[in-house]
């Protein structure tokens, strides 16, 4: 179908969304709100099989970033080795998980997109939205207008088009952590190249996974039990972020300390949100993807690939529905009851990190037993996200 989209944010989703448009043939302009690209973003993420998968589908090729992270190790605090497993399953040709750094990965699809031609307008805040003329137009923060048959809300998190869609509509929930991380340079701590290392610490949680030039990646996860505000994160500066990490982790076993006093630059924090549960999607023609629809935590690496895969199975949908209300109901059967189960995944999975020093004791025994029944019997609690495949040629509703 010949139609005009307009994308509100350039993020994951909306980069993804452009690729994935350009390539069902119909045109769109991607709108982000910022006034430059987002290079500066510091966090490092692993993209699983099912999001290189879901890349493939948009013929983007990320092999030249980040590095292969195809094992997984868990320690606890005090050294104790809960269990080693591969970082998700291997694909036939070889594929395995692939850690990037967020910058990276952002200014890469970012440079697909322009060679593509799609036109991304920067400094375009969307303020507000309304169906006109069986079509959308859309008005920006700075006064100007665009209208198009659809248009894509991949504007995150604080989604204004998740509102204008449903003024009622639920916003981000907080998981009680704040992110903080780095890169650090000279040090041999760390471990082999390629494997992630997860540290169930004392006090907090530490990963981290060498690059295969040296480069150690680490992030950290620390409690907060109420959720700070952006005026208090913006507050904490590097080396009050420093001494607090080599606080928390100084009793720990592992690299962390090692690591932290080694960076030259730690990247501030990041809260922690998810958004479990988004009633309406979409109306009229508006329709919303990635966190802005359903942000899942960080501890599950999944919400950069649940972005990517909507993309590719929205454009899918439009390119083979009859018409854009068909699309969409068709997007939401297929991608509903998935994402929602990864976000309920993902707030499991943090629960683990968020423990008191006496729930930490079972945590990492019955962890120990669980990873050993894994290795034993090959069951992922998480195959089920990673054997998803999306197929670019295949009909829309045909994903296996
Ligand atoms: C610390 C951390 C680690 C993570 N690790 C992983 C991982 O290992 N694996 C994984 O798969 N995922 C991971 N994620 C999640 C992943 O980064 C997000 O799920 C993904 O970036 C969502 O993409 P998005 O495009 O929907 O939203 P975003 O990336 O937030 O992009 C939204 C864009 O919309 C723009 N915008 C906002 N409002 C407007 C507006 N009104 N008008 C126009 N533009 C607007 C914003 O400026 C932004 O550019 C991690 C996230 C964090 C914070």
């Amino acid at each position: 179908m010949a139609y005009t989209a307009m994308v509100a944010g350039g993020g994951i989703s909306g980069m993804s969304s452009a690729l994935a448009l350009h390539r069902a043939g119909i045109e769109a302009v991607v709108y982000e709100a910022y006034d430059r690209p987002a290079d500066n973003v510091g966090a490092f993420l692993t993209l699983a099989v099912n999001a290189l998968g879901a890349l493939r589908a948009l013929d983007f090729d990320v092999s030249r970033l980040g590095f292969e992270t195809s094992r997984i190790t868990l320690t606890s605090g005090s050294g104790r080795r809960i269990g080693e497993l591969p970082h998700g399953p291997v694909l036939p040709d070889g594929t395995v998980s692939r850690t990037v750094k967020r910058a990276e990965l952002y200014r890469a699809l970012r440079e697909q997109v322009a060679r593509r031609g799609v036109r991304i307008e920067y400094g375009k805040r969307l303020a507000h939205a309304q169906s006109a003329g069986g079509g959308v137009l859309a008005t920006f923060a700075d006064g100007g207008t665009a209208e198009g048959d659809l248009l894509i809300g991949a504007d995150g998190l604080r989604s204004r088009v998740r509102e204008i869609i449903d003024p009622g509509a639920p916003g981000a929930r907080y998981g009680g952590l704040v992110n903080v991380g780095g890169y650090a340079r000279g040090v041999s701590a760390g471990g082999r190249p390629g494997t992630m290392n997860a540290i169930f610490g004392r006090r907090a949680f530490f990963a981290c996974a060498v690059h295969p030039d040296g480069e150690v990646w680490w992030a950290a996860n620390l409690m907060r039990a109420t959720e700070p505000t952006p005026a208090e994160l913006a507050s904490i500066g590097e080396h009050q972020w420093r001494a607090e990490l080599v606080d928390v982790f100084r009793r720990d076993h592992g690299p962390a300390v090692a690591l932290i006093e080694a960076t030259d630059r730690i990247s501030t924090g990041w809260v922690t949100y998810d958004v479990p549960s988004v009633p309406r999607w979409h109306r009229d023609r508006m329709i919303i993807i990635g966190d802005a629809a359903h942000a899942t935590v960080p501890s599950v690496g999944q919400g950069a690939a649940m972005a990517i895969e909507d993309a590719v199975v929205l454009a899918k949908c439009l390119r083979d529905g009859p018409d854009i209300a068909s699309a969409f109901a068709a997007y939401e059967r297929l991608r509903r009851d998935r994402v929602e189960r990864v976000v309920a995944q993902g707030r499991r999975t943090d629960g683990w990190k968020t423990l008191g020093p006496i729930a930490r004791i079972p945590r990492d025994l019955i962890m120990t037993l669980a990873m050993k029944h894994m290795a034993r019997t090959g069951n992922d609690p998480n195959q089920w996200i990673y054997e998803h495949h999306l197929d670019w040629d295949e009909p829309a509703g045909s994903s296996r």
